[in-house]
């Protein structure tokens, strides 16, 4: 079959990080063919201009005449108009970047996106084509893991040709190779494989049981059929590492090896690492529906040659946040218990950035090319993140529309409704269409609550709908620079001392990290990458001044000794009280109560 578009791909030497490719255009464009590389990958709102990677870019004809190729932008190029296809254009694309956004290659694996190594035909970007990939030179037991739809002839796991209806889906099936461990499981009839790479001991029987249920309790949320017919988890396992990335049929994930369980492990309750293991995938799974299929109108098509800016962020991030965690107790991997301290951690997380009261979670969805993907040392005073607001907003979402309709409507009757409306018929979402949506649903057009909601600065109402719900809702002051809320603490009910500056051990002393507006640190002049050498005369470190901190009492005086840059300064603190940021849920005694609250989180 001759398609108008191939695409060949292989290294001659992966040891120098190096992909091979060739592009064959059947019908290049008559006036001259454009081609251009991604300066984005859908999913991670960053430029991060891809074509940084390329080189050797060269064009000929069949007969192996040079064509000549003129670069027109940062990630452009033309050739020279050609009478006669096919035109064929070979380059290199130098792959290390051990993210889940980029492409990778040495002699242990090979990953790639094909936003880093395919470029894109202008005017053919609809056009079917066919990858042809191919087993790097010098290996010969690696296999190929991919959700991009197989050629007829290329076997289960191997290399060989490949296919997309067009571009878009081109570039979103990345594509792992090696000597990977390769597990399966069926979710709804749907068959999903588990890839993982890199040195693990991983109990793989479990990881597919836990995703099984996983996948499930969200193929049946949203109903079934599921929107693919297999699916992919592509595990880059390492020392130290997270991330994950969405596609179509597929996630491409980096955690830590420590993440995975161990067939030591016991099987009644996840660790902590493994939770938030657990809770990334499914993450990434959700997003399959929304923000794959279920897209602000922005995104379609995606322009992935310059920042697209949609205030819809928080919706696709912050609803999946939403359900990543509540997936994990409504299939039965988590208890309740362990549910709600991860809600308070992550209410406790957002109770932490002053930055809040600064930013809306739209705006914080326009600002993620330039704040959130570019956060400094005053990101926790100026940005307020779409993921954390955005999955707190859908929390009171969730249980408005509960409250309204005494239980029969829910924030799952709203996802169904933009799955079937929006996601299945492709119709981008607008601005306006969750608020629209909801009234539909509720009856109720619950004006105040969107305005400040999407548009304020003003709390979420969190407490209110969480106490009326059933729970009991604490704040306290966090009991130590670890403490991440969630767990109820000391019962100590003393005012805690309150430095507002977050540290770490320095060479020579702790240096701070982030100073809190209107904290402390703040009003006595110490500022972000400042380094203090010394407490009251005496040297100290990141956990040393922390400790000295918390053995004095609000209205204390520090005699700070700190660097700024080489310069010695020194500062007097007056410690202030910790403010009570440290959140707590729990399961009320009452037993009915109880089954509010639980008929809530177990979705029933
Ligand atoms: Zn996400």
């Amino acid at each position: 079959m001759s398609v108008a578009v191939e695409y060949r791909i292989g290294s001659r030497r992966p040891e120098a990080h190096i992909f091979e490719v060739e592009l064959s255009i059947a019908k290049p464009a008559p006036d001259g063919q454009q081609l251009s590389l991604p300066n984005w990958i859908p999913g991670s709102y960053m430029i991060r201009d891809f074509s940084r990677n390329l080189t050797g870019l060269r064009a000929r004809d069949e007969a192996g005449n040079p064509v000549s190729l003129r670069k027109t932008g940062k990630s452009d190029w033309v050739c020279a108009p050609l009478a006669d296809g096919p035109l064929i254009v070979s380059y290199e694309v130098y792959a290390w970047d051990l993210s889940v956004r980029g492409a990778h290659l040495d002699q242990t694996h090979g990953f790639f996106n094909g936003t880093s190594v395919f470029l894109m035909v202008h005017g053919q970007e609809e056009q079917a084509v066919e990858v042809l990939i191919a087993c790097p030179a010098g290996v010969s037991d690696w296999r190929l893991a991919t959700s991009l739809p197989a050629a007829p002839g290329t076997e289960a796991l191997g290399f060989g040709r490949f296919r997309a209806r067009d571009y878009d889906e081109l570039i979103d099936h990345p594509v792992e190779m090696g000597t990977f461990t390769h597990a399966g499981f069926t979710a709804c009839g749907v068959p999903h494989e588990l890839v993982i790479t890199g040195r693990h001991r991983a109990d793989t029987n479990r990881l597919c049981r836990d995703l099984e249920k996983i996948c499930t309790a969200q193929i049946r949320m949203f109903g079934e059929p599921a929107p693919f017919d297999r699916y992919v988890f592509l595990v880059m396992a390492v020392g130290n590492g997270y991330g994950g990335l969405e596609h179509r049929a597929s996630t491409a994930l980096l955690c830590a090896r420590d993440d995975l369980p161990l067939p030591s492990e016991s099987e009644a309750n996840p660790g902590e690492r493994y939770t938030t293991f657990l809770g990334l995938c499914s993450h990434e799974y959700f997003h399959s529906w929304n923000v794959k299929r279920i897209k602000p109108a922005a995104f379609i098509p995606y322009d992935l040659r310059s920042e697209t800016v949609t205030p819809q962020l928080w919706a696709f991030e912050g609803i999946t946040s939403y359900y990543d965690d509540l997936t994990l107790v409504r299939a039965g991997l988590i208890s309740t218990q362990r549910y709600l301290e991860l809600l308070a951690q992550q209410i406790t997380r957002h109770l932490r950035v002053p930055g809040r009261f600064r930013q809306s979670v739209t705006e914080s969805s326009q600002d993620a090319w330039t704040k959130y993907y570019k956060q400094d040392e005053n990101a926790p005073n100026s940005i307020v993140s779409y993921y954390v607001k955005g999955s707190l907003l859908a929390l009171c979402l969730d249980l408005l529309l509960r409250e309204k309709t005494a239980d029969r409507v829910s924030l799952d009757d709203l996802m169904r409704r933009l799955w079937t409306d929006f996601g299945q018929c492709g119709v981008g979402l607008q601005d306006e269409d969750i608020p629209r949506l909801a009234t539909e649903l509720c009856g109720d057009a619950l004006e105040d609550f969107w305005q400040n909601a999407l548009y304020g600065h003003e709390e979420l109402p969190l407490r209110e709908l969480l106490v009326t719900r059933g729970l009991d809702w604490t704040l306290r002051a966090a009991d130590n620079a670890a403490d991440s809320g969630g767990k109820a603490g000391s019962a100590d009910s003393r005012a805690r001392p309150w430095l507002g500056a977050k540290l770490a051990t320095a060479e020579g002393g702790a240096s701070l990290q982030q100073v809190l507006s209107h904290s402390p640190a703040q009003a006595a002049g110490l500022s972000a990458a400042d380094v203090v050498v010394a407490a009251n005369g005496l040297r100290v470190n990141g956990a040393s001044l922390e400790k000295l901190v918390a053995s004095h009492a609000p209205g204390d005086v520090l005699q700070l000794h700190a660097f700024r840059r080489d310069e010695l300064m020194e500062f007097r603190v007056v410690l202030g009280t910790a403010p009570a940021d440290t959140c707590v849920l729990s399961m009320p005694a009452d037993t009915d109560r109880q089954r509010r609250a639980e008929q809530w989180i177990l979705g029933v």
